[in-house]
């Protein structure tokens, strides 16, 4: 049997940031992910996320950061429309005084970075293609059982294993969830005309279509959200006539479309664990909570709970404080819960505000959104929304901290 301090589930990129965040302070360190290895040798990114200026600031912080950069694309303007309505609302980098909104990122190459900065810590090991038999906790260890073969046992555990969680399901964790009765179809495409560094995104009548740019002038990667039977019948289609059926549906802003790498599509459902801890064992990101893709906030809400962990751990470390204590991931439970919860809300009200098809609430839409796109003020505190610039933020993820060891 080995004995470590904190066992992460999970090599995502909330359990990779985390190992990371964790390593500088000598704690022994074992990350177990049922997959393989991050692999950056794939030419076309299969999935990419929107990441904000927050979280931008924690990956800098673990070191990361330019290497992720290297082969993301930043966007300095986003453009919203309604595709049945006059409703339209542009946000740009220049009017805030920023040089850019976000970054499009390949999430394989975040974990390939983030991996390959934890390669310098002997305290800490991945491993890949493992399987956990068991999971079980006394009153002060947690004890897997790795492969049959290997006994861990450590002081605490994080669950980043990601949507389906097996650590939420084997500590009875309650769950609440609900389909979004959508499914997100996600590629990656050429387009005729350049992307100019603009994310976009249209309302359609059942779910929006995002444009996000990519390195390459005229790529972008797609979601398309939609009803299930719409979904299954995209799926089924040919190249040419998805392309068609892309470009019809994003009324041409780009020009004809063709998609570039097999489609790969994803159910939506809003999942949010009612409790994220019990004894010696927290969840974080996905695990505990997950939500529509539309405002591309998922991810950086997972990266602002690791560093909100790892910010309560070394405060206990340097105050001689046992670091996995109840009253601890309490804490960092309270302090995440009440963004999450806020995300969820704010999801919802924008999912169901824009997949009515009702007459009057089609123009109250539309006009608020048009009214929205004249009133500066009220456009910046969006922004700083979305940029991860608001809320109570992980001390890491602030504007302007400087950092022992950032790029
Ligand atoms: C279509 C779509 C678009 C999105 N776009 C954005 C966006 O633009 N911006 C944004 O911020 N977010 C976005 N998100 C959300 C984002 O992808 C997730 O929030 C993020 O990837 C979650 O990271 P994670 O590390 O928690 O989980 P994951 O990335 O799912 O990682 C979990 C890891 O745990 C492993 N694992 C699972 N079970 C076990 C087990 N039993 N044992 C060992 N390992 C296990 C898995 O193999 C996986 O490697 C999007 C999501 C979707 C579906």
């Amino acid at each position: 049997m080995e004995n470590i301090d904190i066992t992460i589930v999970g090599a995502g990129s909330a359990g990779l940031t985390l190992a990371l965040l964790l390593a500088p302070l000598g704690l022994s360190i074992v990350v177990l992910e049922q997959g393989d290895a991050p692999n950056s040798t794939l030419t076309n990114p299969q999935r990419v996320s929107a990441l904000n200026l927050a979280s931008q600031r924690v990956l800098n912080h673990v070191g990361a950061w330019q290497a992720i950069a290297a082969n993301a694309r930043s966007y300095n303007a986003m453009q919203v429309w309604d595709a049945d309505s006059f409703a339209r609302i542009e946000f740009n980098a220049q009017t805030e005084r920023l040089e850019q909104l976000g970054w499009i990122c390949d999430n394989e190459q975040i974990r390939m970075a983030l991996y390959q900065q934890l390669q310098p810590f002997n305290n800490v090991r991945c491993e890949f293609n493992c399987t956990i038999n068991s999971l079980v906790q006394s009153e002060r260890d947690v004890l897997v059982n790795i492969n049959q073969q290997h006994l861990l046992l450590s002081r605490l555990l994080v669950g980043a294993d990601g949507v389906n969680s097996m650590v939420r399901r084997t500590m009875q964790l309650p769950l609440t969830h609900w389909d979004y009765q959508q499914q997100a179809i996600v590629g990656t495409i050429i387009c005729d005309e350049p992307h100019n560094n603009i994310a976009r995104q249209v309302f359609l009548p059942d779910g929006p279509l995002a444009l996000l740019p990519l390195p390459q002038p005229n790529q972008c990667s797609i979601v398309w959200s939609c009803a299930p039977e719409r979904a299954a019948a995209l799926l089924a289609m040919d190249d040419l006539s998805f392309s068609q059926a892309l470009t019809a549906a994003s009324n041409s802003v780009l020009g004809p479309i063709n998609i570039q790498t097999p489609r790969q599509s994803f159910n939506l459902t809003m999942r949010y664990s009612s409790s994220w801890q019990r004894g010696r064992v927290v969840l974080v990101a996905d695990a505990a909570h997950s939500i529509h893709p539309l405002a591309g906030q998922g991810m950086n809400l997972g990266l602002m709970d690791v560093a909100a962990l790892a910010e309560l751990i070394s405060e206990a470390l340097a105050d001689n404080n046992d670091f996995s204590e109840s009253r601890l991931l309490r804490r960092y439970e309270r302090w995440r819960k009440a963004e999450a919860q806020t995300l969820i809300g704010a999801m919802e009200v924008f999912k169901r505000g824009f997949s009515n098809t009702q007459p009057l609430l089609k123009l109250v839409r539309a006009v608020s959104m048009s009214g929205v796109d004249k009133l500066p003020w009220l456009k910046s505190k969006i922004i700083a929304a979305a940029l991860g610039n608001s809320g109570d933020l992980p001390k890491l993820a602030q504007p302007q901290v400087k950092t022992a060891h950032s790029a």
